[in-house]
C-alpha cells in the first residue's frame, strides 16, 4: 500500500481531532491491499484476516472517513448493496462496465471518453466534478460460446 494513503487519511483523521488507532489502520490496510471493489461486509472479513479483533463497527466508521477524505468512492455497480472502489486514486476518471449476464465488473479508462464528457457538460454550462461513467452490457462469449468463466463463478457463489 502506498504510504501516502495512510498519511491522507492520519491527516484528516487530525484535523477532525481524533486519534490515530492500530484498528483503522488495520482496515485502510485491507482496503488498499488490492484493487478490488468491495462492500462493508468484505472489508471486515479482509481486516479480519490481519486483526481478528477487528470489529465491525470500526470497519463501518473508517470507511466513512476514507470517503468523507476522497480516498475511497462508494459506486454504484445497480446492486442493492453499497459497493466502495479503493482505485479513484490512481485512476480519478476509470469508468465501469458491468456485464448484465454474470455481473462481472471491469475497469476501464479512455481520454476520447473524459474528453467527450467534459464537453458534454461544458455545453451544458457545467464543469464536471467526476467523469466517472456506468456501462452495462451483454456477455459476448456468453452469446457466442454459450457459457463465460464468470458467470459458473458466480452460480458457484466464488467472489474473488
Ligand atoms: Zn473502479
Ligand atoms: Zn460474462
Amino acid at each position: 500500500m502506498d504510504p501516502e494513503i495512510l498519511s491522507r487519511l492520519n491527516n484528516y483523521i487530525q484535523k477532525k481531532g481524533m486519534r490515530r488507532t492500530a484498528q483503522r489502520e488495520v482496515i485502510v490496510e485491507a482496503a488498499f491491499a488490492s484493487d478490488d471493489h468491495f462492500t462493508s461486509e468484505e472489508l471486515w472479513n479482509k481486516a479480519k484476516k490481519i486483526d481478528p479483533k477487528t470489529s465491525r463497527a470500526t470497519v463501518y466508521r473508517t470507511i466513512s472517513l476514507m470517503v468523507e477524505c476522497g480516498l475511497l468512492k462508494e459506486i454504484d455497480l445497480g446492486r442493492d448493496e453499497r459497493v466502495y472502489d479503493p482505485n479513484f486514486i490512481d485512476a480519478p476518471d476509470h469508468n465501469h462496465l458491468i456485464c448484465v449476464d454474470c455481473s462481472k465488473v471491469i475497469e476501464f479508462q479512455d481520454e476520447n471518453a473524459a474528453t467527450l464528457i467534459d464537453c458534454m457538460t461544458r455545453r451544458l454550462g457545467f464543469r464536471p466534478s467526476s467523469k466517472s461513467m456506468r456501462i452495462e452490457a451483454c456477455c459476448d462469449k456468453l452469446r457466442s460460446e454459450g457459457f463465460c468463466e464468470s458467470l459458473i463463478e458466480m452460480r458457484l457463489g466464488k467472489k474473488d
